[in-house]
C-alpha cells in the first residue's frame, strides 16, 4: 500500500482568479474552437461542449438541435443501424454528421454493429468506445482494432483519469480521450468502489499527458453549473461533456412524470438497475449497479439552457481577458477555497 500525499482537487475547490483586460464586452468571446485530430488528421470547428451518450441525453433529437447550435453530441450506444439510417436520412446538411459520434462498447457484437453503421455512412466522422474502466488491456487492444479498420475517423476512447493511460489510449489509436472516473451525477462508483479521481485534477493532469501527444482530452462528469464547465476548460480540458446538466429537456424524450402540478422527467445512469434491466435483463450476479435513478425538473427546449451555459462561459472568459476560448486555460489561475456560492436563499 502506498499514498499519495499531494491533495487532488475537484470543481468545487477551486474558483477562477478575476485578472485585468482589454476585453469591452462578452460579445466578443468566441467559443469556437478547431482541432485536428493526431490519427485521423481530420479537422473539427464548433463549440466543444457534447452531451453524454445516456438515455434522454445523447438522443437523435439532442444531436440535432446541439448541431444546429455548435455543439456535439455522443449519441447513445442503443441506437440500432436501421435507427442511424433514418437519423442520417433526415440530416438537412453534413454539420449534423460532423457534430454527433456513434458510439460502442467493446463487445464483438457491439464492433459489429458499430461497423455495420459506419459502412453505410461514411459521413459519420466520429466514434466514441466507452468503457467504464479504461484501465484494462483488453480496451487497449479494441481500440487498436477500431483503429486499423476506420482509420480516417475520429476516435475517442475512456474513460480514464491518469496521464500515464492517456498517453497508452493515445498511442493505441484514440485521437481524443475521455477523462472521469466517479465524478458523474448519477454516479456511484465512488460510494460502490471506493475507486475516483478528483475531476479537476484529473483534467488538468490528463490534458498535459494528451497535448504532450498532440492529443485531446474530454472532461467527463461531475460539472453542476456552467461555472464548471468554465474550471474543466480553464484546467485544460478540450471538450466538456454532460450528462445531467443537458437532462430534463424535450430532446431527451425522457418519461415524463408530473407530481404537485411540477413536471419531471426520469433520468439514469448507463450501470444503473433501470438501465441494466432495459438492456441486459438484470443486473447480473457477480456485478452491482454503479448509478442512480432520479428526476429531474423538466425544463423545456434544450437551446435555452445552452444559451444560459454558453452565457456563463463568455462571462468567465471576460474576467480573465480571454477573446477566444482557447485562451482560457492560459489565462486562468485557479484560487483554492473552502466557500463556493452564498447558500443564504437556497430552499
Ligand atoms: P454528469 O454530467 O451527469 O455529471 O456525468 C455524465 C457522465 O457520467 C457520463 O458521460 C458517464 O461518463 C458517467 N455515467 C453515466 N452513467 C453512469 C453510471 O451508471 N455509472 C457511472 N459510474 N458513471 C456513469
Amino acid at each position: 500500500m502506498r499514498i499519495e500525499a499531494d491533495l487532488k482537487l475537484g470543481f468545487k475547490d477551486v474558483l477562477i482568479r478575476p485578472k485585468r483586460s482589454t476585453l469591452g464586452s462578452r460579445s466578443q468571446v468566441s467559443l469556437e474552437r478547431t482541432f485536428k485530430f493526431r490519427h485521423s488528421q481530420k479537422t473539427w470547428t464548433g463549440i466543444p461542449i457534447m452531451a453524454a451518450n445516456m438515455d434522454s441525453v445523447g438522443t437523435f433529437a439532442m444531436a440535432a438541435a446541439l448541431a444546429e447550435l455548435g455543439l456535439f453530441t455522443a449519441a447513445r450506444k442503443h441506437y440500432a443501424p436501421e435507427e442511424w439510417d433514418a437519423f442520417v436520412a433526415s440530416a438537412p446538411d453534413p454539420r449534423w454528421l460532423a457534430h454527433v459520434a456513434v458510439s460502442t462498447g467493446i463487445l464483438d457484437s457491439d464492433l459489429a454493429k458499430l461497423d455495420r453503421i459506419l459502412e453505410r455512412h461514411p459521413g459519420l466522422a466520429f466514434i466514441c468506445m466507452d468503457v467504464a474502466n479504461g484501465y484494462s488491456e483488453y480496451f487497449v487492444e479494441r481500440i487498436a482494432k477500431v483503429r486499423a479498420r476506420h482509420p480516417e475517423r475520429v476516435i475517442m476512447a475512456g474513460n480514464v483519469v491518469t496521464g500515464e493511460m492517456v498517453e497508452q489510449l493515445l498511442l493505441s489509436g484514440a485521437d481524443i480521450v475521455k477523462v472521469g472516473i466517479g465524478p458523474g451525477s448519477v454516479c456511484t462508483t465512488r460510494v460502490k468502489t471506493g475507486v475516483g479521481y478528483p475531476q479537476l485534477s484529473a483534467i488538468i493532469e490528463c490534458a498535459d499527458a494528451a497535448h504532450g501527444l498532440s492529443g485531446q482530452i474530454i472532461s467527463d462528469g461531475g460539472c453542476t453549473c456552467a461555472g464548471d464547465v468554465a474550471k474543466a476548460f480553464g484546467a485544460g480540458a478540450d471538450f466538456v461533456m454532460l450528462g445531467g446538466m443537458l437532462a430534463g429537456h424535450d430532446e431527451g424524450g425522457g418519461e415524463m412524470l408530473e407530481r404537485d402540478g411540477q413536471k419531471f422527467v426520469r433520468f439514469y445512469g448507463m450501470s444503473s438497475r433501470t438501465a441494466m434491466e432495459k438492456y441486459s435483463g438484470g443486473v447480473a450476479e457477480y456485478r452491482a449497479s454503479e448509478g442512480k435513478t432520479v428526476t429531474v425538473p423538466y425544463r423545456g427546449p434544450v437551446a435555452e439552457t445552452v444559451k444560459d451555459i454558453l452565457g456563463g462561459l463568455r462571462s468567465a472568459c471576460t474576467y480573465v481577458g480571454a477573446s477566444q476560448l482557447k485562451e482560457l486555460t492560459k489565462r486562468t489561475t485557479f484560487v483554492r477555497v473552502a466557500e463556493q456560492h452564498n447558500p443564504v436563499f437556497d430552499p
